[in-house]
């Protein structure tokens, strides 16, 4: 195959590669880094970056690094840390190295101090007020500071004065001598540390001075010799800052590459609205099964699999759009539909009493476990005179295309018989309390010898046998799709969706605590229960009672269904 043939499938950022490998820029290596700030958990976003750092390293043969950029000691936390390469691991990577830009500290001081030398920082006293003012507009240049030229001797004391804890918080900051009327607003002289007593949570109160994101992370890039710095699109207008640092410095020259970041439909993505969510309790916790934070999803029932297949699909682009989160949906029915083992249970039970079935008899019937998957192998399924059916399979004034049960109207119980309803019970208020049937015992399997047909299958439960479950529904977190569009004045929080929890008592065949099923992934239990989505098993599940979180409905055949039964 010709170069050119192959050369769409690869994405920009491949192509960049493959393009350095031949022209031997980099002398054929590829290194990249994840490198996330610990002051949150990850979300989906993430695993977008994750998936292309190390599948990048993978796919060229070279070392991915997980990096945590820990500048900003205020906000970062040992549990952020964990939780992270908790994370990264379930996702299936790992990381070559293992650095924190704290680990650099004192390298990145004496590169400042470097830099002072060379004329090319200065210590300058203008508080953030009137950093700003001088700073000018995109299309007013800044204006100088008074501190601008300093003396070297002079900064060079200062900054060590800094260092040594001398001045107060915020009252000095170090920054690069540039150009105050570049058309980039980064290169007007960005502040490179400040002063800031806050304790660290690896370097403790070692230092009081801290540097800015800017200036730390292409150097901690070229300490570790990254070939491809992959980012997001808003450091684009920060690259040649990064690229300035390095080349004043005289030290290895990374590249920085920006994509596009991924936002979805329906929920929010910045951790700091996340840190919301958690801390004004609108949710439970970084993990509550509607947060699009990896350890929410895990807890959901997503697998590792779903998510690196959604992360393929999406691709790697520099155009912003949002994708649908029907597709993170798709890609988790897709996976789950080949592992997860089927089981019955209805979500809003309503009492059968077949008429014609022996008191006190009951039978053991098979079931097939997974159609998807023959060596998931067969169960037995408890029938009895009672049983349980969703509320929604039964409608007394059926209409037209109703194919579940009606009075006068028979179906098929899903590995069971045919059913039929005679008569309905209600009590005082008119509501439907039991539906009188009877079965046709020649139907055992589910087919009539007789050849008549029946077009509806339902799922049900038997009633003597039936473990009561609590199931946790879930809605979009957000009720319209593009949440962060507020009016003035408000916050994406008046579009959190006050319907995206339902919390049910379900009843459940048997089996399921008997045999649990193998897990589908990465450890949480998932179960397809039919006809009703795939349920995973709650972390908050004790012996005496499970409990169950809808991770997805299924494809949009019971939902059509349900559209035509009402
Ligand atoms: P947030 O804005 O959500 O707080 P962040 O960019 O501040 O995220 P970092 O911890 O700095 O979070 O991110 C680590 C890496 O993950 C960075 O390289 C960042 O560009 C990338 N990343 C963060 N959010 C997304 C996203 N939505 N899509 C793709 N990559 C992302
Ligand atoms: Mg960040």
């Amino acid at each position: 195959m010709a170069a050119d043939d192959k050369t769409p499938s690869l994405n920009f950022i491949h192509q960049i590669i493959e393009a350095d490998n031949a022209s031997g820029k980099f002398a054929g290596r590829v290194c990249t880094r994840f490198p996330p700030e610990p002051n949150g958990y990850l979300h989906i976003g993430h695993a977008k970056s994750i998936c292309l750092n190390f599948g990048t390293a993978l796919k060229y043969g070279g070392t991915c690094n997980l990096r945590f950029d820990d500048t900003n000691p205020e906000k970062e936390e040992q549990e952020y840390v964990d939780s992270i390469m908790n994370d990264v691991r379930w996702l299936g990577f790992q990381w070559d190295g293992l650095y924190y830009a704290s680990d650099y500290f004192d390298q990145l001081y004496d590169w400042a101090v470097a830099l002072i030398k060379k004329g090319k920082a200065y210590v300058c006293d203008l508080t953030p007020d009137e950093v700003r003012e001088h700073r000018g507009t995109p299309n007013h240049a800044g204006t100088n500071s008074p501190f601008r030229d300093r003396s070297v001797e002079e900064n060079l004391k200062l900054f060590e004065g800094m260092k040594n804890g001398e001045f107060p918080d915020g009252a000095r900051t170090l920054r690069a001598k540039i150009d105050m009327a570049s058309p980039n607003i980064n290169l007007r002289d960005p502040v490179m540390y400040r002063i800031l007593r806050a304790t660290h949570h690896r370097t403790g109160d070692k230092w009081c001075i801290y540097a800015m994101y800017d200036y730390a992370h292409g150097q901690s890039d070229s300490i570790e010799k990254i070939t491809h710095s992959i980012c997001t699109l808003e450091f684009e207008h920060h690259r040649p800052l990064y690229d300035w640092f390095v080349k004043e410095l005289g030290i290895y020259a990374p590249q920085q590459i920006e994509f596009s970041r991924l936002n979805l439909t329906y929920t929010v993505m910045s951790k700091r609205k996340l840190l919301t969510l958690v801390k004004d309790k609108h949710l439970s916790g970084w993990d509550d099964p509607r947060m699009p934070t990896i350890s929410g999803l895990r807890r959901r029932g997503y697998t590792p699999e779903a998510i690196r297949a959604f992360c393929e699909r999406i691709g790697v682009s520099k155009y912003e759009g949002t994708i649908e989160m029907a597709w993170l949906e798709d890609a988790l029915r897709a996976d789950l539909n080949k592992k997860a083992e089927r089981r019955m249970a209805v979500l809003r039970p309503i009492k059968v009493v077949i008429d014609n079935y022996p008191d006190g008899q009951t039978e053991e019937l098979d079931a097939v476990n997974n159609p998807e998957d023959p060596s998931a192998g067969t169960r037995k399924v408890p029938f009895g005179k009672e049983l349980y059916i969703e509320r929604a399979d039964f409608h007394e004034d059926p209409p037209k295309g109703y194919f579940r049960l009606a009075p006068g109207k028979e179906v098929r119980l899903r590995w069971a018989y045919f059913l039929k309803c005679n008569s309905v019970v209600k009590d005082a208020a008119g509501t439907i309390s039991e539906l009188h049937c009877t079965y046709d015992p020649t139907t055992k399997g589910g087919n009539a010898p007789d050849g008549r047909k029946v077009k509806g299958t339902i799922h049900w439960v038997s009633a003597a046998h039936a473990i009561p479950v609590e199931v946790r529904l879930y809605d979009h977190l957000c009720k319209v799709p593009r949440p962060e569009e507020v009016p003035e004045g408000q916050d994406f929080t008046v579009n959190l969706n006050p319907n995206s929890l339902e919390v049910l008592t379900a009843m459940l065949e048997p089996s399921v605590t008997s045999e649990p099923p193998a897990s589908a992934g990465g450890g949480t239990r998932v179960i397809q229960f039919e006809r009703l989505g795939y349920f995973s098993v709650d972390k908050d599940s004790t012996a005496g009672k499970l409990v169950f979180n809808r991770a997805v409905t299924l494809a949009d055949t019971w939902a059509k269904m349900e559209k035509k039964g009402k």
